[in-house]
């Protein structure tokens, strides 16, 4: 992909940059050696206030930053204040928290004195895509940043000026030259910089197919990687949930970022007996969504990031109902030049259709009905995804079952699937493996020294 500016609103092309050259990335390499050197044994106490100036130019320019995000990716630029706030608040969580989670643990042995001890491991690069170009590169960066490492971002290529903007961040709040670098490279460079000897580890958000890629070249250099993917969350409404709640949350959980979020809640598991009434108060809340300019603070869909993602979610929601699924609202394309697809839901859903098997990367709900707590979770694992899942229940023994039983990194139970800095966030099965967040994303890029003395 060409590394461009183009606003989803309207297509017209802002800025294009010339991807680095493979001197200019021997260079960057280069300081980021040299960068580590001296990095690593700055104090925490240092890191931290650094961390802090930052969270500081964060909210000082947070209509800056989220009017640049809005402009790139097309993001609701209430939701995209909302980001900046948020990444203000990871900085400010692991600047406090760095402390705790390296302190060394000492562990009785027939040493003197045995203890594990966390240290940083060097360049880690980070291959982000463009759906939170400000949230995903952060919650990277706080962590690997704090442990004494140093940050390489490949971001996506259509958000590179979001890119510049958060290694001038860090330049002004006081990191080091060379501590975080944007390398401005396409995606089949991305090899080039995994192999090369003076990058120690390798985190992906994105595509599974990104992931196999990544990883795959990651596991030939026996270089640790941590993978974040896509998925296809379940949200499950049983007959003893409260429905209105419900309904109203997942109007969020579905059209949040214009519908692109990995733990979006995509299939909608419905209990038979409440499934007509959830799906009625679906459609009214869906009739009053506000599509449109992104700009517009009363706006709740925008247009979708790329005209390929627009394609994308046109092929699967047409394919689905030529194998018989049913349009309850939208389905249709949008005349004009932006990215605009219509709040849309399918029910009828067909085996073996796009609505059943893949992930849908944009503002399409699709609904299921079950006969039961067991219906339900055969349905929610049958896919090859494990992200997250929410379910709505009032019954703890229902929940218990919904614990033991849901192959997903995270189970929110009566709420939306969130990420939080003090929890861990990741998945499992198709979705990844690795964490990211609290102290087991801390953990991922360290080296976890055993020490044992006499
Ligand atoms: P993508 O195409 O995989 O792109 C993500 C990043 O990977 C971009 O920087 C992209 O660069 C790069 N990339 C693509 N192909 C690559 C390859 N073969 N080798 C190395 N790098 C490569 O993903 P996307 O479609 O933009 O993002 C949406 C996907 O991300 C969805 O599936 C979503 O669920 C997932 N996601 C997961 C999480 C999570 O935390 N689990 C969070 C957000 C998004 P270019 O832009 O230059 O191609």
């Amino acid at each position: 992909m060409t590394i461009e500016t183009i606003n989803p609103y309207n297509q017209e092309i802002i800025k294009t940059f010339t991807p680095l050259t493979t001197a200019q990335i021997n260079e960057k390499l280069d300081l980021a050696v040299s960068a580590f050197k001296d990095y690593r044994l700055t104090s925490l106490e240092f890191r931290g206030e650094t961390l802090l100036k930052t969270a500081e130019i964060l909210e000082k320019n947070q209509e800056e930053y989220a009017r640049l995000m809005t402009l790139e990716m097309g993001k609701p630029i209430k939701q995209a204040l909302a980001e900046i706030s948020k990444c203000a608040l990871v900085c400010r969580f692991y600047a406090e928290k760095a402390e705790e989670f390296l302190t060394p643990k000492y562990i009785e042995t027939d040493a003197s004195k045995s203890f594990v001890t966390y240290q940083p491991l060097g360049a880690i690069l980070a291959v982000m895509p463009w759906n939170f170009p400000f949230w995903q590169v952060f919650r990277f960066l706080c962590p690997t940043l704090m442990a004494g490492n140093v940050g390489l971002l490949k971001h996506a290529s259509n958000v590179p000026q979001c890119a510049l903007a958060i290694e001038s961040i860090l330049l002004s709040a006081g990191f080091p030259k060379g501590v975080f670098q944007s390398l401005l490279i396409e995606s089949p460079q991305v090899e080039g910089v995994l192999r090369d000897s003076r990058v120690k580890a390798v985190t992906l958000t994105g595509s599974e197919l990104a992931g196999k890629s990544v990883a795959s070249i990651a596991g030939q250099e026996l270089k640790k990687s941590v993978l974040e993917l896509g998925g296809s969350d379940p949200f499950i409404v049983l007959e003893d949930a409260n429905i209105e709640e419900a309904v109203e949350v997942a109007v969020t959980a579905r059209m949040l970022n214009n519908g692109q979020t990995c733990i979006a809640a995509k299939r909608f598991i419905l209990q038979d007996s409440i499934a007509p009434k959830f799906e009625q108060l679906l459609v009214e809340k869906y009739q009053k969504i506000v599509m449109g300019d992104p700009f517009n603070p009363n706006t709740d869909l925008g247009p979708l990031a790329t005209p390929a993602i627009l394609r994308d979610i046109t092929n699967q929601v047409n394919k689905s109902v030529e194998m018989g699924a049913k349009v309850l609202i939208g389905g249709k394309s949008v005349e004009g030049k932006g990215n605009f697809y219509p709040p849309t839901i399918l029910t009828d859903i067909p085996v073996n259709s796009p609505a059943m098997t893949e992930e849908f990367f944009g503002p399409v709900a699709l609904l299921f009905r079950v006969k039961d707590l067991q219906g339900s979770i055969e349905l929610a694992n049958s896919t090859i995804f494990g992200l997250g899942a929410s379910i709505w229940t009032n019954n703890e023994e229902n929940i218990k079952i919904a614990i033991r039983d849901i192959e997903v990194g995270a189970l929110f139970i009566n709420s939306l699937v969130k990420s939080d800095p003090r929890l861990p966030f990741g998945g499992t099965k198709s979705s990844g493996y690795g964490r990211e967040l609290s102290i087991e994303g801390m953990h991922e890029f360290v080296n976890i020294k055993t020490v044992w003395q006499k």
